[in-house]
């Protein structure tokens, strides 16, 4: 979709899938994808701000969105993804929060995103509206300090280290987002980095690691030619090392955008872990 075709009237897109819930059963989820404002971060491999308005988002516009995509939705879990942060009051309307929660409540766990830097005041006056399970999602994207910063992602491994207790606090669960691959670098140092990140991030007691392969589409500011080759078999090969090295402690799903899925040689066991998402 382009830019201009967005509306704040209507999601960018919804899904609905199921998700492996870590105690061996899958669970029904619908994913908004909720179109609202830019995020100001600017992490250089991301687009998501192909879909976002140029503008604030309209106060009561999240709401509607949410309606839309879960009208006809018998999911139990809901995944509200704004291509950008939950607490950037941009973004998502704090006055709108009311409103927000009662939909949220219809639901056995709410996954939002969002950057350590954004609205801890906020998330603890959200959670007073919300009966639900709260999960926020972090792009920790790799503990490798350099790539962290040539990322420009705004945030340390600390800084991370230190949302993740604090949401753990206010009883929240905590996903993360790690990327496999970086311009320049080759596929085996790319492998050690991100079995070193899942080790943190469970480390700092991540429920769900979502593992997401570089992908060309991702800007990395005009070095795309320079990521790594990952072929199908070998991310099966790699999922597989990732999901011993979690020995069950947090659910590890790898995202399959632009994977052709029935090439994979994946097991339909495999494929139980399996995501995709923003
Ligand atoms: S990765 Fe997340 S924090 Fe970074 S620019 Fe994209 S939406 Fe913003």
């Amino acid at each position: 979709m382009n830019r201009e075709q967005l509306s704040a009237e209507a999601p960018y897109l919804v899904l609905h899938e199921p998700e492996p819930d870590g105690r061996g059963n899958e669970v029904s989820t619908t994913t908004v994808f909720l179109t609202a404002s830019q995020c100001p971060v600017g992490c250089n491999m991301c687009d998501l701000h192909l879909n976002t308005l140029p503008g604030a988002t309209p106060s009561g516009a999240i709401a509607r969105q949410i309606d839309l995509a879960v009208k006809d939705s018998q999911a139990s879990w809901l995944k509200l993804y704004n291509s950008g942060n939950f607490f950037d009051p941009r973004s998502i309307p704090p006055a709108d929060y009311r409103e927000i929660a009662a939909r949220c409540n219809r639901f056995d766990r709410v996954i939002v995103e969002n950057h350590p830097q954004f609205g801890k005041n906020r998330l603890q006056k959200f959670l007073e509206l919300i009966t639900c399970k709260f999960e926020i999602a972090v792009g920790l994207e790799t503990v490798q300090p350099r790539w962290l910063e040539r990322l420009g992602k705004q945030m340390s491994r600390d800084d991370f280290s230190r949302y993740a207790s604090e949401i753990n606090r206010f009883g929240v669960d905590l996903r993360v987002f790690l990327i496999l691959g970086v311009p320049g670098i080759d596929v085996v140092e790319s492998v050690r980095w991100t079995r070193l990140s899942l080790r943190h991030a469970i480390a700092c007691g991540a429920r769900h690691v979502s593992i997401i392969p570089a992908r060309s589409g991702h800007g990395w500011g005009g070095r795309a030619n320079q990521l790594p080759d990952f072929s199908t078999p070998l991310l099966a090969e790699i999922h597989e090392k990732l999901l011993q090295d979690s020995d069950g402690q947090a659910v590890v799903t790898l995202d399959l955008w632009d994977v052709p899925v029935n090439d994979t040689g994946y097991s339909r066991l495999r494929q139980s872990n399996l995501s995709q998402h923003a």
